[in-house]
């Protein structure tokens, strides 16, 4: 998703007291950020913001943090935040999810969220799809060993490859449906924009859990 050239998004973005500015001053330090010790779970890839501003408002036991690369979509995000006021437990980056290790220590991240990543559907992508072995093992060296991925997706291919790569590199998967909004894990899902826009197109959704090989 890439909306073009909104005028004032990168100096909005630079100003936004929502969006981390250097992050990697943060890495192995977040629970200084946010003030506590709770956990860490982040969204990357999290377009709008939908879902992880729903989590956060739900779960303030829990810190989170969006990722998202482009500004044109991270300002939508920004404004969303904004219109919910007092909420100290979510903040936002605009990173790219190859270069995540320089953000994030060792063990610092208890769940990544992957909510309709790009399919880049040429075979000649598919290391930049962000289920594939390359980003499972940058995952894994800033997963915690008991924490887990959340990923779901319309997309049918995207969904078996991800299988099939997590497999390869050791990872266990858990809660696995091929219709997630006629499945028993329907319970507390939080839509996000996209997954709102391609189930009443009447697309099922794909999830499933992945967790880190052990070392
Ligand atoms: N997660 C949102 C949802 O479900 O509605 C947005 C899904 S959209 C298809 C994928 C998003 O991932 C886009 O906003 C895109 O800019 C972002 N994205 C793609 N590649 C990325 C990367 N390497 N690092 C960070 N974000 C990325």
């Amino acid at each position: 998703m890439r909306l073009r050239n909104i005028k004032g998004a990168k100096e909005a973005i630079a100003a936004s007291p929502y969006v981390v500015q250097e992050p990697e001053k943060y890495r192995g330090r977040w629970n200084e950020f946010f003030g506590n010790h709770h956990p860490l779970h982040i969204e990357i890839g999290m377009g709008k913001g939908k879902f992880i501003t729903a989590l956060a408002q739900q779960h303030p036991e829990i810190n989170y943090i969006g990722i998202e690369l482009y500004e044109s979509v991270l300002i939508r995000a920004v404004a969303k935040r904004e219109s919910i006021g007092e909420c100290t437990n979510l903040t936002f980056l605009r990173y790219g999810a190859e270069h995540l290790e320089a953000v994030f220590a060792p063990l610092e991240v208890a769940r990544i969220y992957l909510n309709f990543s790009d399919p880049w559907p040429k075979e000649r992508h598919a290391r930049r799809r962000l289920t594939s072995s390359e980003f499972l093992a940058r995952y894994r060296r800033f997963l915690q060993p008991d924490g887990q991925i959340e990923f779901k997706t319309d997309n049918q291919t995207l969904f078996d490859f991800s299988i099939e790569q997590a497999e390869q590199m050791g990872w266990q998967l858990a809660q696995i449906t091929r219709d997630l909004h006629h499945s028993p894990y329907m319970e507390g899902n939080l839509m996000t924009e996209y997954e709102e826009r391609f189930s009443a197109m009447g697309n099922p959704i794909y999830r499933l859990v992945a967790f880190p090989p052990e070392k």
